[in-house]
Parts: C-alpha cells; structure tokens; sequence
C-alpha cells in the first residue's frame, strides 16, 4: 500500500471509504481493484445481457445499469466496504 494521506483519485482521507466507485477502491470480494475485477458479474450472478450492459454501458444513472449498480452497492455495502489504507 502507499503511504498517501489522500486517495489521488477522490481524494478522501486515510481511514476514510472511497467515493463511489473511485477507481482505486478495493474490491472486499477478490482484494483487486474494483474497477479491473470481474466480481460485479459473478457475486450478482449477472445473465449474459446484464454482463453485457456492465461491460458497454458507462452511464449508471439510467436503467438497466441503474438497478444492476443498486444490487451491487447492496452486496458491497453487506460485505463490507474497504477504507482508503486499511482492509
Ligand atoms: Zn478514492
Ligand atoms: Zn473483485
């Protein structure tokens, strides 16, 4: 890990949960970085056309991938999320 005070990409502090989706949260599933790993596909069990939607579509503020982000926050949030510098 780095010795950072902030986080360079949404720049909360130390100790502190990433913005949503900030590229350097780590995933609490596989460890990875969230936005490199494929967890979103396989801990909601997405079908073909949702993984589809996941891989193409970049705007989470209309459906289908509103409700597919909705769904994955949930299982993020039930996991546990992982804080800038800490696990
Ligand atoms: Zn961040
Ligand atoms: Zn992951």
């Amino acid at each position: 890990m780095t010795a950072l005070a902030k986080c360079p990409d949404c720049g909360c502090s130390r100790g502190d949960l990433h913005e949503w989706f900030c590229s350097e949260e780590i995933c609490p599933f596989c460890h990875g970085l969230m936005r490199s790993c494929r967890c979103i596909h396989t801990v909601l069990r997405l079908s073909t056309n949702e993984s589809r939607v996941v891989d193409q579509f970049m705007d989470d503020s209309v459906e289908p991938l509103k409700t597919i982000v909705a769904r994955w926050k949930t299982e993020l949030q039930a996991k546990g999320r992982i804080s800038f510098g800490g696990r």
